[in-house]
């Protein structure tokens, strides 16, 4: 993939948002590694502390804290590195672990830090995985399902859309 055509590169990504911009974005990014490290691996991060492994990460051109910590968690290195995607940071913001002010890329500090410090690389990868699909399958961006939600009692969002003061943002989607 690095070397590769960067056609055969954006054909490769066609299913993925922006093709034409990850393909050469992606290629830029595999070499600077090769140049940092003298080869394309990544095995190195393994035995360095976590916060060290996503600086070390961040600091290569296009990587910011999600891909730091999607790297570090969904590979084969399964570090404890919690990735905060839209879904993961809208359910978050709408339950109020954090507020609406706070963009993607702080969240990732801020949710991080409330998580327990006993759960290992598995239980905080679950935690993304689970905030994330909640994301996909139930409060969507337009239109969240609160009346559905296992979250409700606990989500201060639905429950503002629930009372008739909310109602108008339910019909809306807001
Ligand atoms: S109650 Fe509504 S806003 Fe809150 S998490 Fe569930 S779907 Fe999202």
């Amino acid at each position: 993939m690095r070397d590769a055509p960067v056609e055969s590169v954006q054909e490769a990504l066609a299913p993925c948002t922006w093709p034409e911009a990850k393909a050469p974005a992606l290629q830029r990014t595999l070499r600077a590694v090769t140049e940092r490290c003298g080869k394309l691996a990544l095995d190195q991060l393994a035995g360095m502390p976590v916060a060290e492994a996503r600086a070390w990460l961040e600091a290569l051109p296009g990587v910011g804290p999600k891909t730091s910590a999607a790297v570090l968690s969904f590979s084969g290195l399964r570090r404890r590195a919690l990735p905060v995607d839209s879904h993961h940071h809208r359910v978050a913001t709408r339950l109020g672990l954090i507020p609406a002010s706070l963009a993607v890329g702080p969240s990732h500090r801020v949710l991080e830090a409330m998580l327990p410090e006993e759960w290992d690389a598995q239980q905080v990868y679950d935690n993304h995985e689970v905030l994330m699909l909640h994301g996909q399958r139930c409060c969507f961006f337009r239109n969240p399902q609160c009346g559905r939600c296992v979250l409700l009692d606990l989500c201060p969002t639905g429950q503002e859309r629930r009372s008739p003061e909310g109602a108008g943002a339910a019909t809306s989607g807001g």
